[in-house]
């Protein structure tokens, strides 16, 4: 069957004083129908960049230069800004960190929600009130707190306010870049508990872009992991965290806190290429312990490694007797 969203050779780029920044390289991802995708890679390899783009909503300086997002089959690169405009929302939703921006300050948290049904679907006032109340009690917030301005609300429940609008016209793709960052792991866990309730109601799909692993591996059947602007590995979660089959994945494991155990975590030295002028062969060469010369001059494919996984490396197929080594310290 067709997958929801198909995302096939998407680069992008940030206009900027000194040349346009490569900030999304190739991008190839798939999500099916109800499919959890967990978006992991350290800061500025263009999570946040691939979401606006999915959703169209990129700031002025950016462009798309090559690729494909197919999403229920059409194209949204190519669409018209009519076309956008009908797939924004009611098609995918977003939820980002910044919920405190994303409401209303002036405005009762239950008519920016209404009034969000109200712009998209011909029903009455008084039904898009029901409605509204509805959806704050599916996300946890009790309904009366509907006639509550912004700041009578806890970030938690700001939060959930914010889920219930991305949710209010019963999209199939909910896009969600670090949704409960700011909060407390106990309200997170909450947050989390109550999206996959509604999941089970809705049926939506989840893209969801965190620093935190453990989320990933709590929500998110697939992961897939960005550096440098590409997708360097994807596969069931399961699999890529026990067996990474790229270093970079590999170098994320190693510098996570491991319970239970002696070694001490293991940051990945140096840092990401300038994407100005990206390398000419494997974006993650200059920090890779295992780069060849041909990783320096090459750039490797995304290609698939075992059934379900794909990587972007040159040694992807001697990672088991590479990665033992990398666990050991750098000298
Ligand atoms: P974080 O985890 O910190 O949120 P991210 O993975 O979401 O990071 P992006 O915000 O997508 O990263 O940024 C990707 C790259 O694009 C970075 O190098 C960033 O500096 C650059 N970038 C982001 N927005 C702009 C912009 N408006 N103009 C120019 N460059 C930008
Ligand atoms: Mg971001």
């Amino acid at each position: 069957t067709r997958p929801l969203l198909s995302i096939a050779g998407l680069s992008a780029s940030y206009g900027t004083p000194r040349g346009p920044a490569s900030a999304l390289a190739q991008i190839d991802l798939e999500l099916g129908k109800g499919e959890n995708l967990g978006l992991i890679g350290e800061s500025g390899c263009g999570k946040s960049t691939l979401l606006k783009t999915v959703m169209g909503v990129m700031p002025g300086n950016a462009r798309i230069d090559a690729g494909h997002i197919a999403f229920q089959g059409r194209d949204l690169v190519s669409a018209s800004p009519e076309q956008r405009r009908a797939v924004r929302w009611a098609g995918i939703s977003m939820v980002t960190q910044s919920a405190l921006n994303a409401l209303n300050p002036v405005l009762r948290v239950g008519d920016q929600i209404a009034e969000a049904i109200l712009a998209h679907r011909q029903v009455s006032r008084a039904e898009a009130w029901r409605r509204t109340q509805e959806l704050l009690a599916m996300v946890g917030v009790a309904p009366e707190r509907a006639r509550d301005y912004p700041h009578q609300f806890s970030g938690g429940m700001r939060q959930r306010a914010i889920i219930a609008m991305a949710l209010a016209l019963e999209p199939p793709l909910v896009l969600a870049d670090e949704p409960t960052t700011a909060l407390d792991v106990v309200v997170q866990d909450q947050i989390f508990r109550s999206l996959r309730e509604l999941q089970q109601r809705l049926g939506f799909s989840l893209l969801l872009v965190t620093h935190d692993l453990a989320l990933v591996i709590e929500n998110c059947e697939r992961v897939a992991v960005m550096y440098a602007g590409q997708i360097v590995e994807t596969g069931p979660t399961r699999d890529v965290i026990r067996r990474p089959a790229h270093p970079y994945t590999l170098g994320l494991k190693n510098a996570l806190p491991r319970l239970g155990s002696r070694d001490e975590p293991i940051a990945i030295p140096g840092g990401p290429p300038d994407l100005v002028d990206p390398p000419p062969g494997c974006r993650f060469a200059a920090r890779c312990p295992f780069a060849l010369p041909l990783c320096r001059s090459e750039p490797p494919q995304l290609a698939t490694v075992a059934p379900g996984r794909r990587a972007r490396c040159h040694r992807a197929a001697e990672i088991d007797a590479l990665a033992p080594l990398a666990a050991l310290p750098q000298t």
